[in-house]
């Protein structure tokens, strides 16, 4: 009884950016343009309310939520029920933007990918970076004036290539009073990912049209498998903790998966909050999902996998021109370096307490500065 959820509430449809990693960009929603009412979403939520408790809402899935020209109202339905709200965006469109923070949804999330024009189109194809930073400062100034309580993010979406431009965004949003984040870049939705990882001809069709992509993704796809299936045992939280609903009040199988006929559940108003989540747990799709425990793993990559997202990383600079190694010493530096490092492998001179040292002062000083 007092377990709570998460609910993912799509309030658009559609994405004004075409993003390659992303399935709006070519997906089989495109044609649609739909928008949620504020009528809806109090529908919604008053019966979701009355039969789970909710612990956050997103106004967002896979849209682009400043879309919908009735964003302001949608955050105040949210509030009317005292619930916590966050909002995506790619900020570009501005529109009722000084409502919206005064409104105070919870977090506010600004999704970017580099801080200059030729790296951020590469992962944000259709946007314009200087058009972002402009509206960043905009907005920073506009939640000054509103005195709005809301919590702004930046999430930095990082692929190879986009690595050193981090630095300069996270100095430009923390100068703005923004936090920072970093996520990486991944093959999306799922439901390709899992034809990927699983389908050996389908796999070679994938990376032969999307190439560019897979080129500079940081995620180690060959190697996720093999670390992924140790995980099945464990419950999917994206199927037992939250809900996915998108513009048409329909229930979608779980924020990571796209296509809305496939995935497509039931109307959220029709039928009762556990006869869903029965509805749900019966999909066959999890079943393959959690059998190659891509459900936990899918979007992160623990520490079993972190030496082969540095190779990449190492081997994409090395390619691209970086020297990794250190430059030439003199002779006097290079017979310090090697006493250094003798002293530091030395079990003699290890075994010394700072209590023996410190009946040395010289000593003390000399092998401090070995071990510094
Ligand atoms: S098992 Fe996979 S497809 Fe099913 S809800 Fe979890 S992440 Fe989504």
């Amino acid at each position: 009884m007092n377990k709570s959820y998460t609910f993912s509430i799509d309030v658009a449809s559609r994405c004004n950016l075409k993003c390659p990693s992303c399935p709006q960009a070519n997906g089989r929603n495109s044609t649609r343009n739909e928008l949620m009412q504020p009528e809806l979403l109090d529908s919604i939520l008053k019966k979701a309310t009355g039969e789970c408790k909710i612990s956050f809402i997103y106004l967002y899935d896979w849209a682009e939520p400043f879309l919908n020209p009735e964003l302001p109202e949608l955050i105040n339905v949210v509030n009317s029920y005292d619930i916590p709200c966050g909002i995506s965006s790619n900020l570009h469109i501005m529109r009722n933007m000084e409502r919206v923070i005064a409104n105070n949804p919870a977090n506010f999330v600004i999704s970017t990918s580099g801080f200059t024009q030729y790296t951020y189109s590469k992962m944000h194809k259709g946007g314009n970076i200087e058009k972002v930073k402009q509206n960043m400062q905009l907005l920073a100034e506009m939640k000054k004036r509103t005195n709005s309580r809301t919590r702004i993010e930046v999430n930095y979406i990082r692929y190879l290539g986009n690595l050193d431009e981090l630095v300069l965004m996270r100095d430009f949003a923390i100068s703005l009073g923004f936090a920072f984040r970093q996520t990486i870049a991944a093959l999306f939705p799922l439901e390709k990912l899992l034809v990927y990882l699983s389908d050996p001809i389908a796999r070679e069709e994938i990376k032969k049209n999307e190439k560019e992509l897979l080129d500079i993704l940081l995620f180690p796809y060959e190697e996720l498998l093999s670390v992924a299936r140790l995980f099945k045992r464990f419950p999917c939280s994206f199927l037992e903790d939250q809900i996915v609903i998108n513009a048409r009040c329909e229930v979608q199988l779980c924020p990571l998966v796209y296509d809305p006929f496939r995935f497509r559940i039931v109307d959220f108003l029709s039928e009762s909050f556990d006869a869903i989540q029965q509805l749900k747990r019966k999909h066959e799709f999890c079943k393959s999902c959690i059998d190659k425990g891509i459900h936990t793993l899918g979007l992160r990559f623990g520490p079993d996998l972190k030496p082969a997202v540095y190779k990449r990383v190492a081997q994409y600079y090395t390619n691209a021109g970086v020297n990794f190694r250190k430059p030439a010493l003199s002779w006097p530096n290079q017979v310090v370096r090697l006493f250094k490092e003798y002293a530091r492998r030395s079990a003699a001179l290890q075994k010394l307490s700072e209590k023996d040292l410190s009946k040395f002062p010289p000593l003390s000083r000399f092998i401090g500065n070995i071990f510094s």
